[in-house]
């Protein structure tokens, strides 16, 4: 049976160091006329930022939305390279990933830069995707809980429960995350059930229940529903099959036809 849904259905696109402007744009006229029409999924796309622009004024009018893969935490300043939370938002983003393994493997980044980030994005009126997640040697030494925790509380420290509740929280376990080994529905559906239970403790039952909590690691279109039937998984974080039109399309539709299913 298709399970109700209370929160809304995100299905993201990460699609890291990949994409020209205008490979963005032939990707958005070829992915558009793919996705079934539902107001209750929303299709997020992060380019890298040179394709922002380019690719929110071509999604204009159409279901899909987009944001960015990262920020710098300062308003502005001389960070030669970077790029603020409000030249993103005036790009055309509407939301941006935070926190992503990549970030914090490659580029150092650790829960207070990236807390300062959630804290300036919320400010300048971006939806913080904020991505937390275990390595294998935690996963292995039984740590994920742990680790869990304190990164989300850290990295939401001292944001307040209703700005709490509009964020998103993307559980992307380090080992799944382009190895093609992804979590069980099962493993992953009992750690969001574990997030949402640090989010209730943290600020509210009802932040609890509005923020979306979304899964990312080697998702395919063929395991796609099966996390989605999961009642804590809200939606998807998609690296590698978001770079192809068909297979994003086959991901996204998938979640549709659990939404249509229910009548
Ligand atoms: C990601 O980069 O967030 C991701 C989940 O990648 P992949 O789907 O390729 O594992």
């Amino acid at each position: 049976m298709a399970k109700q849904r209370s929160r809304p259905s995100i299905i993201a696109g990460n699609w890291k160091m990949y994409k020209t402007a205008g490979e963005a744009v032939q990707f958005i006229d070829a992915l558009n006329p793919l996705i079934q029409s539902s107001d209750k999924v929303r299709v997020l796309l992060a380019p890298p930022f040179t394709a922002i622009y380019p690719a929110a004024e071509r999604a204009k009018g159409t279901s899909i939305v987009i944001g960015a893969q990262n920020m710098n935490d300062a308003s502005e300043g001389a960070f030669t390279g970077e790029v603020a939370a409000l030249m993103l938002k005036e790009a055309g983003a509407q939301f941006v990933i935070l926190g992503h393994s990549e970030r914090r493997r490659i580029f150092k980044e650790d829960n207070g830069m990236v807390n300062r980030k959630v804290l300036r994005a919320l400010e300048a009126g971006l939806q913080p995707i904020v991505c937390i997640g275990e390595t294998r040697e935690e996963h292995e030494a039984n740590k994920m809980e742990q680790v869990l925790k304190a990164q989300l509380v850290e990295s939401l420290a001292g944001v307040t429960a209703r700005p709490a509740a509009q964020l998103v929280i993307a559980y992307e376990p380090v080992w799944a995350i382009g190895t093609g080994l992804t979590a069980t529905p099962e493993q992953a559906q009992k750690a969001h059930a574990y997030i949402r239970k640090c989010i209730e403790e943290q600020w509210s039952a009802t932040a609890a229940q509005a923020v979306p909590i979304i899964y990312g690691g080697s998702v395919k279109p063929d395991h796609a529903k099966a996390l989605m039937e999961q009642p804590d998984i809200d939606g998807l974080l998609v690296g590698g099959a978001a770079l192809q039109p068909d297979s994003f399309a086959r991901i996204v539709n998938f979640e549709q036809s659990i939404v249509t299913s229910k009548g």
